[in-house]
């Protein structure tokens, strides 16, 4: 089927003026807003109409209620567990136009790369060094980016040992895919296939992607996860690019994306992005959508009640100040020690605008940002037990079945930073780190204990890795 053939069977299920309109309320409704809150603290995921009350909220006090109801949803179900990754971009070539990129293909001072086997070997062996488990590989849209190109780099990382490093999953950002295209990556044992809408508004998508590229086509985006779950892939990453249309809207939209996937394959999202623009080279926006820190802290913690069983990404687009803010309303992953620039883990300049696709906000180390992570009680986690075990739907899991965590997520947690603070700390972040793992076991006391302490006791003191519920 062409891909003009496979735009026209594709569901449409945002609808502008609906969205517009629940975005525009201002009118506030505490008795709603109070509604909407207990349902998601019942684990319940809320409709548009219910988001929209929350969205409506202007008043310090009730929106100290949503803050607080965020923070207590992360904390009573998700526990302190933040889970650890890092970025590699593989290839920056791309024939789309986006408006906000420095990979445009308009752009002719980028410099272009390609990692080659060996450049991603070096990448990886790096990531490694620094203590990384999981990556996320990204890539620009070029025809020499085929499935099977993609499905090789994937092999390629998973292939790379240097001492106990190895990396255990790799998800991938990357362009949408037919449906073969996407059996092939998932053959090459991927996780989380990401696919970011950017913006859901029909009109501000047009503004930003030319009709007359391959990502112009709004209809194939919006369906791109769709064929991914029809594909098998059922490990997806929803996410907008905050900046480009009224932020309101984009929330709206993220949970009609999520209640669509959940309504048609029985299980939504894995995760959820929302990135803010970012300055880039050769980049000039206008302001007006752009997303203040405030509303960004709404932005986060609205999302945490909307969609309460989907894990949340922070990135490194962020500072260091404003993600230990809104960690705290129920982020479940960051990245760390992230560099951008094509083949730039094993370069220690400065970030380069014309070699990146944006500038990030934070450019500390992986053992700055863990132990910054443990000195504030979180557990930095490098689990990768659910997919290994083929428990595919974890974070929903996680959420819904009692006692999961406990029993799979604490304990694996602990194992893996475990095995980051013997291999690859500094020795301040590794007292500080032990001092954790002790104070997390006083408090452990599912029937996993006994077995967690062996576990952990043949990491220590037998040098084994990788043991996991
Ligand atoms: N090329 C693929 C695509 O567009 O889907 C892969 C993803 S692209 C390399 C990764 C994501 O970076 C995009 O989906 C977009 O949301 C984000 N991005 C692009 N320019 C950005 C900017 N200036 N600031 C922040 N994020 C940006
Ligand atoms: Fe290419 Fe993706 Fe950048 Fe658009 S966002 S120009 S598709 S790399």
């Amino acid at each position: 089927m062409t891909k003009r053939e496979l735009s026209e069977k594709c569901v449409d299920f945002i609808n502008d003026d609906k969205l517009d309109s629940l975005a525009a309320k201002t009118a506030e409704d505490p008795a709603r807003v109070r509604d909407a809150i207990a349902k998601s603290m019942a684990k319940e995921p809320l409709d548009t109409t219910e988001t929209a009350a929350l969205l409506a909220v202007r008043s310090e006090d009730l929106l100290e209620e949503i803050f607080e109801a965020a923070r207590k949803l992360k904390r009573d179900v998700y526990g302190n567990r933040i889970v650890i990754f890092a970025p590699l971009y593989i290839g920056n070539f791309c024939v789309n136009d986006c408006k906000y990129c420095a990979f445009r293909r308009s752009l002719r001072e980028t410099v272009r790369k390609s990692l080659d086997d060996n450049e991603i070997r070096q990448q990886v062996e790096a990531l490694e060094d620094a203590g990384h488990k999981r990556l996320i590989l990204v890539y620009g849209e070029h025809p020499d980016y085929t499935p099977e190109y993609i499905a090789h780099t994937v092999r390629e990382v998973y292939s790379v040992r240097k001492g106990h490093g190895e990396i255990r999953r790799v998800n991938i950002n990357a362009a949408p895919m037919d449906r073969e295209g996407y059996k092939i990556v998932k053959d090459a044992g991927i996780g989380t296939y990401q696919i970011f809408m950017e913006t859901y508004n029909h009109e501000a998508y047009k503004k930003f992607h030319p009709t007359n590229t391959h990502k112009g086509d709004y209809l194939y985006r919006l369906d791109g996860l769709t064929r991914a779950y029809e594909a098998g892939c059922d490990d997806v990453g929803i996410g907008a690019l905050f900046g480009l249309y009224d932020w309101r809207f984009e929330v709206l939209a993220m949970v009609e994306h999520s209640r669509f996937l959940m309504d048609r394959f029985g299980c939504g999202p894995h995760t959820v992005s929302f990135p803010r623009i970012r300055p880039a080279h050769g980049v000039q926006l206008d302001e007006r959508y752009m997303v203040s820190d405030d509303d960004f802290k709404k932005l986060v913690a609205i999302l945490r009640l909307s969609i309460p069983y989907t894990g949340m990404i922070l990135t490194a687009r962020e500072t260091p100040e404003i993600r230990r803010e809104v960690m705290e309303f129920g982020v479940s992953q960051i990245d760390a020690g992230t560099r951008i620039e094509l083949a730039g883990y094993t370069k220690d300049t400065p970030q380069k605008l014309n070699e990146e696709q944006f500038s990030i906000g934070d450019t500390r180390s992986m053992d700055e940002i863990l132990r910054e992570l443990l000195q504030n009680g979180y557990i930095p986690s490098f689990c990768t037990s659910c997919y290994r075990q083929g428990r595919t739907g974890e974070q929903f899991m996680e959420f819904a079945i009692p006692g999961f965590i406990e029993r799979f997520c604490t304990p694996n947690a602990l194992l893996t930073l475990e095995e980051y603070l013997l291999d690859y700390a500094s020795d301040e972040t590794r007292a500080i780190g032990e001092k954790l793992i002790q104070r997390e076991l006083e408090r452990y006391e599912h029937p996993n204990r006994d077995k967690l302490i062996e576990n952990l006791d043949k990491t220590k003191t037998d040098n084994q890795r990788d043991l996991y519920f």
